[in-house]
């Protein structure tokens, strides 16, 4: 078959002459820095606006988004954020870094997603804020941690880092709780290579979030400055990449929606998988195309993943949850024991290729190796 690398993997970016022209201008015009230039300006109010969010503040990662939202919140010491165990474990470093305990909440079958129903029973005097994640471009079930968040008075920060343009009932993610954090990693749905962005519609989260991620400069003298501040600056290089990247979005979004519908139609009959899922009022962007193993598999993940790789094709494993990372276990932070759905993912998913160059031809020649797996196991 035609137009099939001989390694196909997990993701890459769509970068083309737009990009280097975007760049290009920018370096034309000296603009090189986070301080100054045309493309951090557009793309903040481009990317915000595509959100549905009245303001954007671009980062260096979206780690460092994570960790601005918290610090501009006040959130620290002897705070408790409940976060997705589920995740890349940036969503919980960034509480951490300002001295917060992170409480982690077990996933829900089906999007893995955290389990709303979950968490009202961690909620104590110190808890401050929710942390959701839209896990692999599903959104959050929403309506039910809004409802909590209102009724404790707690902030609820969305981690979008995999979810660019989802939408839940209509809503782009990002825009429903107090704020968004997106990231432009270079996997992720838009890339900048390396870049976040924080998106809110709270005029007074935004201005203080902006001064800090800027060393809080000052107003009068800039250099009294206001207070600590961090230098979490994307550059306007960056932001030209991004801003080429946003013309694109909608493209990569479509593209991967039908690759995901590809791999369902060529897939769904395996009894032995959970393949990702849309549920009713969602719009899922399928940031990577990610199986789970049920319980009765009898063929281990890690054996699959061994034959794909070995026909050239990349996979990469489920998250391993924060309850299960051995530096917090040590320090008697986390206990294994404490989510076991998302420890059932940790040993048992991984993605599979869904970048958005990825060919019609390449996902019929993933999935026939794929059946092949399944099928002479259950021969043997
Ligand atoms: C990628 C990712 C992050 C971190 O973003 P960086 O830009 O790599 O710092 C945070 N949360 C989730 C869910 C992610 O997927």
């Amino acid at each position: 078959m035609e137009n099939i690398r001989k390694y196909i993997p997990v993701s890459q970016p769509l970068l083309d002459d737009s990009e280097k022209q975007h760049v290009l201008a920018a370096l034309n015009n000296g603009a090189i820095s986070g301080l100054y230039g045309d493309a951090l300006e557009q793309f903040e109010t481009g990317f915000s606006n595509y959100c549905n969010s009245r303001y954007g503040i671009s980062t260096s990662s979206g780690t460092t988004a994570l960790h601005l939202v918290l610090a501009a919140l006040n959130i620290g010491t002897g705070d408790e954020v409940l976060i997705s165990t589920y995740t890349n474990m940036a969503t919980f470093f960034s509480a951490l870094y300002q001295g917060a305990t992170p409480i982690p909440i077990d996933s829900y079958s089906g999007t893995w997603n955290l389990d709303p129903s979950l968490i009202e029973e961690k909620i104590t005097a110190k808890t401050r804020a929710i942390v959701v994640v839209h896990i692999f471009g599903h959104p959050v079930d929403m309506d039910p941690i809004m409802e909590i968040a209102e009724k404790y008075s707690l902030y609820v920060i969305e981690d979008c880092a995999q979810a660019h343009g989802a939408q839940y009932k209509g809503r782009k993610v990002g825009s429903i709780g107090d704020a968004g954090c997106f990231s432009f990693y270079a996997n992720k749905i838009v890339t900048t290579g390396e870049g976040g962005m924080l998106v809110t519609s709270n005029k007074e989260l935004a201005d203080r979030a902006r001064s800090l991620k800027s060393l809080a400069f000052g107003t009068g003298n800039k250099f009294m400055h206001k207070e600590v501040g961090y230098n979490y600056r994307m550059s306007n290089l960056q932001a030209a990449v991004g801003c080429s990247q946003l013309n694109k979005i909608d493209l990569i979004i479509e593209r991967k929606r039908e690759i995901a519908g590809q791999y369902r139609t060529l897939l769904y009959d395996i009894p032995q998988i959970m393949l990702p899922i849309e549920k009713p009022g969602n719009k899922n962007v399928y940031w990577m195309y990610h199986i789970v193993h049920r319980e009765a598999c009898d063929i281990t993940a890690q054996t699959v993943m061994n034959k794909l790789r070995d026909n050239g094709i990349e996979t990469r494993p489920g998250f391993i949850p924060f309850n299960m990372q051995e530096i917090f276990i040590k320090e008697g932070m986390a206990h294994a024991s404490d989510c076991p759905v998302a420890n059932h993912l940790a040993a048992n998913s991984y993605y599979l290729p869904s970048g958005p160059e990825l060919t019609d031809n390449e996902v019929v020649y993933i999935t026939n190796i794929y059946r092949r797996i399944f099928k002479n196991q259950a021969a043997s």
